[in-house]
């Protein structure tokens, strides 16, 4: 499996259309246990993804990525839009100068991805964030290439591994963010950045 930029392109337009279509549900998951933003803020920051990349013809993607991290920086508030924005940056650097790119390079994209995460939001596994759908979720990547399954395999694998992260997120104390002032009481609610990431790994997964 390789995937050029056209299908990079391609599966930024798909994540606007989830992240529009899943906007009223993630602002819900937040407003439980933060300010209730971060659907809007998704959904916004993706569709100025999607307007940003329409009808581009760039093939570096690298070049795609940063795009798609700075364009969500500049158009997501709150939190997400620094984590997700710095991301997509990283995992492009990891991709730069590439027209295809295959497994092996979405698990060096995906741990810079992760590596950038945590530094940026200064989070780790358990804190309740984004990291325990993403982390898992690379996790279940270098298992599965380990075990030579098919690219398919691969992406399945880590959209599992983010949608069991999600339903982890339940079960724990919020430590980072907004939903940390709720101590024990953030305790029943899936955290909203998790469930979002765990949404473009299913994405990546239908699309690929
Ligand atoms: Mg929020």
């Amino acid at each position: 499996m390789s995937i050029n930029g056209h299908k990079v392109i391609n599966i930024m337009d798909k994540i606007a259309d989830a992240m529009e279509e899943n906007k009223l549900y993630l602002t819900e998951l937040d407003a439980a246990i933060g300010d209730g933003d971060h659907g809007l803020n998704m959904s916004k920051g993706f569709q100025a993804v999607k307007e940003k990349l329409k009808e581009d013809e760039e093939t570096n993607i690298g070049e795609i990525l940063k795009k798609t991290g700075m364009t969500l920086v500049s158009n997501v508030g709150g939190a997400s839009g620094p984590l997700y924005g710095t991301a997509f940056m990283k995992a492009g650097m990891e991709v730069n100068g590439k027209e295809e790119i295959n497994i092996a390079d979405f698990e060096r994209m995906l741990k810079a991805a992760l590596d950038g995460i945590k530094l940026r939001g200064k989070a780790e596994r358990n804190d309740k964030t984004m990291i325990d759908a993403i982390e898992p979720a690379l996790n279940a990547v270098s298992n599965a290439i380990r075990q030579e399954l098919s690219p398919k395999d691969v992406l399945k694998a880590a959209a599992d591994a983010a949608n069991e992260g999600v339903a982890f997120t339940k079960e724990i104390v919020a430590r980072k963010g907004r939903a940390s002032y709720l101590g024990e009481r953030s305790i029943g609610h899936q955290d909203p950045g998790a469930t979002s990431s765990a949404l473009i790994f299913d994405i990546i997964y239908k699309e690929l």
